[in-house]
């Protein structure tokens, strides 16, 4: 993309209605809008962000075996009165009344119509196990929506569905998830830790949510140091086994790791001292297995290999998309603004004209662009006429992980600088070896 061609309106002074940083740093990056309280326009920016974010959720749901579909934002109230949970959501719920008086309300969560397609199309155990899932807004009404993205109203979920005809069929599919998150994330290159957790209003036995360390998280937590030294890392994982899931599972979560609605003090004593945290997160994601919560409810049966009616088992597991970007600023950021992590990074290199217009600059800028977009790298140039500072301020502030500047100077010795955002080291090279060096980094991420 050429900046002078593009949408960024980069805001200089910081916005007063910010209270941390990847609020702040997301108004002044261009990359949202609000348009009510918490509810925003997301600029071409932040849905560069918001797509490669949405597109690793859905590879790893797909490599966990789970199937994508849609759902819509508008649900009937008849559906939720048939659970009981349309009284019980309270003033969260944002109710809406179309123009036949009839009952709608913008789905906080689906757990009550995907509970309807499935008894509507499905009979047997044969067709079991299955998880469904989508990737759609959701409306919660809540009492103070703040930090940006990270408590909207309007926000970007995936929610997703499993259908099991017993119990260890839908504990397997728990377990699968909870890989399939780590995972994810990982991707991102987040750490989120998984926690034991409180069921709230959507019921049952089993939960976790998963917590990335910030001080301006939300949650108290209260766990071992020895969970973050844990990784997936690039191990082959076969979504199917059920061994190597529940192996992972308890790999993952043996470790103390809660929140302050889970906390236990005495169990907490049993850590070592030294090794005892207690911090703040940010939730970015959770599981539930619910058993037969709806299924009863809602008389979603199916024939068991018995011959018999039984209700199925379910779980539903979401992640919260628009608010991991969030998240993902919050861990990655420093007074200067953002530091994409690569996997994650809008524009995954920048390129700074310091002479545009200049007789040698343009040429060599030219050949970069055009080279690292045949590379499939989405490079960013800042083919604009304005100062080195603006230049390099927007840069920095948009995060691209990687940048090469382009100067008249430098080139008189047949160099260009290519600047690394994170640590702000710099090297001297031609422009075919920067070319180089940045397909080389791209291509192990
Ligand atoms: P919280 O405790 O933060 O209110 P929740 O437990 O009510 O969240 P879930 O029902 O578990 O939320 O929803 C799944 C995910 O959706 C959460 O883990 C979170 O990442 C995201 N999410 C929930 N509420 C919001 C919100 N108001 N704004 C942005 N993301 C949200
Ligand atoms: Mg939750």
């Amino acid at each position: 993309m050429r900046l002078s061609r593009y949408f960024l309106p980069v805001l200089k002074d910081n916005p007063a209605e910010a209270a941390i940083a990847s609020h702040r740093l997301m108004l002044r990056a261009g990359m949202i809008r609000q348009s009510a309280a918490g509810i925003y326009s997301w600029l071409p920016l932040g849905f560069k962000v918001l797509r490669t974010l949405e597109n690793i959720v859905h590879e790893e749901q797909q490599r966990a075996g789970h199937i994508p579909m849609l759902m819509p934002t508008l649900q009937t109230a008849d559906l939720w009165r048939e659970s009981g949970r349309y009284d019980d959501y309270g003033e969260e719920m944002l109710r809406i009344k179309d123009r036949h008086g009839r009952d709608l309300l913008y789905g906080p969560t689906n757990e009550e119509l995907i509970t309807d397609i499935f008894r509507n199309s499905v009979h047997s155990y044969k067709s079991l196990p299955l998880t469904l899932y989508h990737i759609q807004w959701k409306f919660r009404d809540e009492r103070r929506p703040r930090f940006g993205v990270m408590r909207g109203r309007e926000f970007f979920m995936k929610d997703g569905y499993n259908f099991n005809v017993d119990e260890a069929g839908a504990l397997h599919a728990y377990n699968r998830h909870l890989v399939s998150y780590l995972r994810t994330y990982e991707r991102m290159g987040l750490k989120a830790i998984p926690m034991q957790a409180d069921t709230g209003p959507i019921g049952g036995e089993h939960s976790h949510e998963f917590l990335v360390l910030a001080d301006t998280g939300e949650s108290e937590v209260f766990y071992d140091s020895a969970v973050t030294d844990l990784s997936l890392g690039d191990r082959a994982v076969d979504f199917d086994s059920v061994e190597q899931c529940q192996g992972i599972f308890e790999e993952f979560t043996t470790p103390y790791a809660r929140t302050d609605e889970t906390h236990d003090e005495a169990l907490f004593a049993k850590v070592p001292a030294e090794r005892q945290r207690t911090a703040r997160g940010i939730e970015v994601g959770q599981i539930f297995y619910f058993g037969t919560k709806y299924s009863e409810s809602m008389k979603a049966k199916v024939s068991s290999p018995e011959g018999k009616e039984v209700p199925v088992h379910m779980g539903s597991h979401g992640i919260g998309v628009s608010r991991l970007i969030g998240a993902l600023i919050e861990a990655n950021h420093d007074d200067k603004g953002i530091i994409w992590p690569e996997s994650v990074a809008p524009f995954k290199v920048g390129i700074v004209n310091l002479k545009q217009g200049g007789e040698a600059t343009d040429p060599v800028c030219e050949m970069l662009y055009q080279g690292l977009q045949l590379c499939g790298l989405d490079p960013l140039y800042d083919d604009r006429d304005e100062r080195a500072g603006t230049k390099f301020a927007s840069m920095d502030l948009i995060g691209c992980p990687w940048r090469i500047t382009v100067g008249p100077r430098g080139l008189k010795n047949g160099v260009v600088e290519l600047t690394n955002r994170r640590t702000g080291e710099s090297e001297e090279m031609s422009p075919e070896a920067a070319l180089d060096c940045c397909t080389q980094i791209f291509s192990a991420v």
